[in-house]
């Protein structure tokens, strides 16, 4: 084992882990040996998705329900954990959620269950678990950002403005919180194939277009998250915070576009 990238023994938060993207996160830093606190909304989904990974975990994972749009349930959740392991190494905010329509369709309620989901729920869970790391001076964070944080794919636009913010979020706690010893950085993934996405994926059409789009010819899985999880968690990234990675097969490379493969003239 490489010291560099070790994440072992690590004591990790993922919110947001009982599935796709921060369940593949949450696998990665168990296998490694990392002991990982996941929460869903419900204590029944975190326990099982806790129990899946238990098995050959060197710390067993533990499950928590959290609803992140609840505060009372996001201050609960940080002293709960920080009582129980002392402190948190690494926070990883995942949760989040989606709506797509175009925005002349978009309810209040649409507005608030992705907004206060995706960036209330980060930002006040990042601000209890940041509060403990501040005042033990280390630590690191990282969120979930998107493809819509630098530029919003069409009828989507609250989930936009949510991830656009989240880099923000991201940029300005870093700022704040380098002075103690704390990085605070993004994964920006691509079109990864989750339950939020699948359906979506499935239609011909749109399927084309993200494989004609995308340099590396697939859409992701949400274990192609776990790398840059891992990096941004260890040593290895000791002196990078503020910043977001994209994680996208190469779509925010470039254009693709339908020249020829001559070159045209
Ligand atoms: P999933 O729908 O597969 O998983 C969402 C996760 O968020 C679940 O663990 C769910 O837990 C949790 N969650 C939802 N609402 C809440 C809440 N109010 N409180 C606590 N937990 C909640 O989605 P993905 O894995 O695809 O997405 C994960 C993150 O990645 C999101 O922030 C999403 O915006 C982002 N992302 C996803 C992309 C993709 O292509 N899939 C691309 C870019 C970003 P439970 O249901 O058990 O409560």
């Amino acid at each position: 084992m490489d010291s560099l990238f070790s994440v072992a023994d690590q004591i990790v938060l993922v919110s947001g882990g009982t599935r796709g993207i921060g369940f593949a996160i949450a696998a990665g830093f168990v296998q490694r040996g990392a002991r990982v606190i996941l929460t869903g909304r419900t204590q029944a989904a975190a326990e099982e998705s806790a129990a899946r990974l238990a098995p050959g975990a060197k710390h067993a994972p533990r499950g928590l329900a959290c609803d992140v749009t609840k505060m009372p349930q996001v201050e609960e959740l940080a002293r709960r954990v920080l009582a129980d392991c002392s402190h948190v190494d690494t926070l990883v905010n995942v949760a989040g959620v989606n709506r797509r329509k175009p925005s002349l369709a978009v309810s209040e309620d649409d507005y608030d269950f992705i907004l206060n989901t995706n960036l209330k729920g980060a930002f006040f869970l990042a601000k209890e678990v940041g509060r403990a790391m501040c005042e033990r001076g280390s630590g690191c964070q990282i969120n979930i950002a998107s493809l819509n944080t630098d530029r919003p794919l069409k009828n989507v636009l609250p989930y936009a403005m949510s991830k656009a913010a989240i880099a923000h979020m991201t940029r300005g706690m870093a700022v704040e919180w380098g002075p103690c010893g704390v990085r605070v950085n993004g994964i920006a993934p691509g079109f990864i194939l989750t339950d939020l996405t699948k359906k979506l994926w499935s239609d011909p059409t749109m399927h084309s277009w993200g494989l004609a789009n995308t340099p590396q010819r697939r859409l992701g899985v949400p274990e192609d998250m776990v790398g840059a999880a891992i990096f941004l968690a260890s040593p290895a990234a000791a002196f990078i915070t503020g910043q977001t990675l994209f994680i996208d097969g190469g779509f925010t490379a470039g254009w693709s576009w339908p020249i020829p493969e001559s070159g045209g003239r």
